[in-house]
């Protein structure tokens, strides 16, 4: 029942957000560009606006027109993607053959973000990714052709919530998931990384900036059409998803000709009196970077379900001497205990944990636990990694009620509904993916869960990135 409330209020906020008038700057930029009218393949992902609107989600966005996802991609030539949003960053590249050979061959690297950029300035961040991204691109080979007088294009995926001016440009709302760096709100984050670019003396353009959420589904509609929305689990959480046109009241520019919009709506700012806060939710969120933002967010996904653990164990280590006499002092040191290693100690099944009893000793330099003290540790470990699925099956839910997937179609014809997950913590927190899926099916009940397909969508807003830089490239005519 606390789930299905929360799935309602989720339903609720997402109505409320479909309905709020843009902010009237943005009106200016609804239609920066026509669709693309090209013979086959129409409107290619075009963008048609970011709504903005305020509230518990407030930046609940419309985004583009989906309809050529249904596989027409004609898209062609070499294109680059960088991923920036969680501990490391992503740059790829793709060689797209078109609509027979699709992707022919990509390659990426990963790096990951010193955590001095992550607090330092702006220009330091995007000087570092601009040298990163010019060194990949030094490597590129001969097997990636980028046809002579071309320039390079990239995809900007940029995981943050952006008030979205054009498809190729967005300002920072704020920062979250760790990173607060002075002076980007308000700036425009493609300008930032094109300066940068400049600096280092790399010739690229940016084509497209994309929620990671945005770039899943297009990655993942690119691979299956029945994807009907992208949720992110990672450092951090949000879900996009596609929704009628005639469903967005405040949506006023024109009408993409798929009737289809896709919506980004930025749930980890989700914030309901039926959420279970509990008093290390309300803590942890004091003392974060960002108090009073991402409810929904702090109680899931993976930058904090280690952190909601350690503040229970303190305060069983205070009050109940779990660990002895001493509590050990780096159990008070915040983010001490990632959520990976909450994920290792979860999954020990050894009859003694002894596992779970050496992480205890790397991490917070306890020698000797007791084995009563590793089974509630890894009891605390259950009931966060529990909550934190089951919350987020309630979003999830929340989606397919709002498209009206959560009932038995009376004609027989179930279609089959794919919801794409990308992130660390669903593609590597076993238990947590398990419950998942397990609470979704609860939800939905067995018949129509049947039909719900829940599949990870590795790096899936990469390629989805690359594939919106294609469809939006400059040379897209001479393709
Ligand atoms: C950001 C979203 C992003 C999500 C997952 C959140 O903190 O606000 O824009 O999609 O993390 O990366
Ligand atoms: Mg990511």
């Amino acid at each position: 029942a606390l789930l299905r409330g929360i799935a309602d209020a989720m339903v609720e906020e997402m109505e409320r957000g479909l309905r709020r008038a843009p902010r009237a700057a943005q009106d200016a930029h609804q239609l920066r560009r026509q669709p693309p009218n090209r013979e086959g393949e129409s409107e290619t992902l075009f963008l048609i606006c970011r709504a903005l609107v305020h509230g518990h989600l407030r930046n609940t966005s419309a985004v583009f027109n989906t309809t050529p996802l249904s596989g027409c991609w004609d898209e062609q030539g070499l294109f680059y993607a960088l991923d920036l949003g969680g501990t490391n960053f992503r740059v790829i590249r793709v060689q797209l053959g078109g609509r027979d050979k699709r992707v022919v061959k990509q390659q990426y690297e990963e790096v990951s973000i010193p955590p001095h950029l992550m607090v330092g300035t702006s220009t330091e961040l995007f000087d570092f990714i601009a040298a990163e991204l010019e060194k990949f691109v030094r490597t590129e080979g001969e097997n990636f052709h980028l046809p002579n007088g071309k320039q390079r294009e990239l995809g900007f995926t940029f995981s943050f919530p952006v008030h979205q001016t054009s498809i190729s440009s967005g300002t920072l709302i704020k920062w979250t998931k760790g990173f607060s760096i002075n002076g980007t709100v308000g700036e425009d984050v493609v300008a930032e990384l094109s300066r940068a670019m400049e600096r280092q003396g790399l010739d690229m353009k940016v084509a497209a900036l994309v929620n990671d959420t945005v770039g899943t589904l297009a990655g993942g509609r690119y691979a299956d059409n029945d994807v009907v929305t992208a949720v992110i689990l990672g450092t951090g959480t949000n879900a996009a998803y596609v929704e009628h046109a005639n469903a967005i009241p405040k949506w006023t520019g024109l009408l993409p000709r798929s009737g289809n919009m896709v919506i980004n709506m930025e749930w980890g700012n989700f914030r309901s009196d039926k959420l279970p806060r509990s008093e290390y939710d309300k803590s942890l969120d004091f003392e974060s970077l960002n108090p009073g933002e991402q409810i929904y967010e702090k109680m899931i996904s993976g930058m904090y379900l280690g952190e909601i653990v350690r503040r229970v164990l303190l305060k069983l280590a205070h009050d109940a001497s779990l660990f002895g006499d001493v509590v050990p002092p780096k159990l008070e040191q915040q983010f001490i205990l990632r959520t990976p290693d909450m994920s290792a100690m979860h999954h020990d099944t050894s009859h003694d944990l002894k596992h779970l009893g050496a992480k205890l000793k790397d991490i917070l330099g306890v020698p000797d636990t007791s084995l009563e003290a590793r089974y509630i540790t890894l009891h605390v470990c259950d009931l966060v990694a529990e909550r934190g699925a089951r919350l987020a099956a309630a979003g999830i839910y929340g989606i397919l009620k709002k498209l009206g997937k959560d009932k038995l179609l009376s004609d027989f014809s179930q279609q089959r509904t794919v919801v794409a997950i990308d992130g660390g913590l669903y593609e590597h927190y076993k238990k947590f993916s398990a419950c998942l899926e397990a609470t979704l099916t609860d939800l939905l009940g067995e018949e129509v869960a049947s039909s719900v397909v829940v599949k990870l969508a590795n790096d899936g807003s990469g390629i989805g990135a690359a594939l919106l830089a294609a469809s939006h490239s400059q040379y897209a005519e001479v393709a």
